[in-house]
This record gives C-alpha cells, structure tokens and sequence, in this order.
C-alpha cells in the first residue's frame, strides 16, 4: 500500500523529532557532565517528555504511543491497531 501525502508529512515530522529528542538528551548529558548542572538534565530531561507527549500521538486515535519503538513506514498504533501512515487518507 502507497503512503498517501499527508502519511509522508507526519512520518517526515516524527523523523524530525528523533533526531531533536536525541539532542536534547546530548544536551541533558553535557549539563550534567560538563556544567555539573542536575537542575537542568532535571529540566531538559521533563521538557523532552511533555514534548514527546504531544509530538507522538496517534492519527487515528489520538492516544500517545512508545517512541523508543522505531518508528517505520508500516509501524501501526498499539491501541488502535492502524497503520499510521499507510491509513492516513
Ligand atoms: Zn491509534
């Protein structure tokens, strides 16, 4: 089954935000590490999971869904059992 064009905007977004969730991890590490600033890693640490909150919710039923899976064209959703992209009309 081809992913329509408004399955490819999301799987494009969901890439973004693994490469940005990876960074800010890197920086939650170099302010602990380097700045010896536990407050911060605290902060940026909270700050990816309210994000990863809202970025990574379902299409279709709209609940939130584990990141750490790796996301692919043919992942579908825990809960509701959809493709993500593929059902995207
Ligand atoms: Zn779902």
């Amino acid at each position: 089954m081809k992913i329509s064009e408004k399955g490819q905007v999301l799987l494009a977004k969901y890439k973004k935000f693994q490469k940005l969730y990876f960074l800010l991890l890197l920086l939650a590490a170099i302010s602990f590490v380097y700045l010896h600033n536990i407050f911060l890693m605290i902060a940026i640490v909270a700050f990816t999971f309210v994000l990863e909150a809202k970025v990574y919710i379902c299409p279709h039923c709209k609940k939130t869904f584990d990141c750490k899976r790796k996301i692919q064209e043919d992942t579908s959703c825990p809960h509701c059992k959809k493709y993500l992209f593929k059902d995207l009309g």
